[in-house]
């Protein structure tokens, strides 16, 4: 039996929403979509988009929704993640999100489940702060910082309105060790029927 999983993960900045993506992920078999790291990776490479997204990303905007949109087509219609996939950081706003579900029922298929990482603006904050410190993300200045949290509260948090509706959110407590909380996400997946392909059998 092969499980397919259609999976969004959205949350605040620093609230974990990379680490835990990719955890499910893997226990799932899926590929993990996300839009910061193909940008991040097209920088660093010096490809023209990266040279044409490296600004808007410094200064925490959001790349035009027609380009990133083409991007998750593109790479959305690769082999590996027919069968599903776990999107991280698309859609971002609900224009994007009336991009992906008129590719989805294109092809006859939709979203199975949003996983929200709730964590408090506090923690996230702090959260970042380490980040910074760690990993030296150009685009983890306190102003931009700042403005994509903003960013995340005026157009990114809607966009669970729209997903609430379908009745596919799963809310997750963000706050806890890391296996607590991929236990929390997993628990919440397997209520919903979607269980990894390989399990302990
Ligand atoms: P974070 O959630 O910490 O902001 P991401 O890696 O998700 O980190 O995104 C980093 C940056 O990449 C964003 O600030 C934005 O410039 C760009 N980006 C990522 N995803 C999108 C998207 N769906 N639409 C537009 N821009 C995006």
């Amino acid at each position: 039996m092969t499980t397919s999983a259609r999976l969004l993960i959205v949350g605040p900045q620093g609230s974990g929403k990379g680490t835990q993506g990719v955890r499910i992920a893997e226990s799932y078999g899926i590929p993990v979509v996300s839009t910061g790291d193909i940008f991040r990776a097209n920088i660093k490479e010096g490809t023209p988009l990266g040279q044409q997204v490296t600004q808007i990303l410094d200064k925490g905007d959001l790349v035009p929704d027609e380009l990133t949109s083409e991007i998750v087509r593109d790479r959305l219609s690769q082999d590996d993640a027919e069968n599903g996939f776990l999107l991280d950081g698309y859609p971002r706003n609900t224009a994007q999100v009336a991009h992906l579900e008129s590719f989805l029922a294109e092809r006859g298929s939709a979203l199975d489940a949003v996983i929200l990482l709730d964590v408090p603006r506090e923690e996230s904050l702090e959260r970042l702060t380490l980040r910074a410190t760690e990993q030296g993300r150009s685009d983890d200045t306190p102003e931009a910082i700042g403005h994509r949290l903003d960013i995340y509260e005026r157009e990114t948090a809607p966009i669970l309105e729209v997903y609430g509706a379908k009745g596919i959110v799963d809310r997750i407590d963000g706050v806890g060790s890391l296996d607590e909380i991929t236990s929390r996400i997993a628990e919440a997946l397997a209520a919903r029927g979607l269980r990894p392909a390989v399990s302990a059998s």
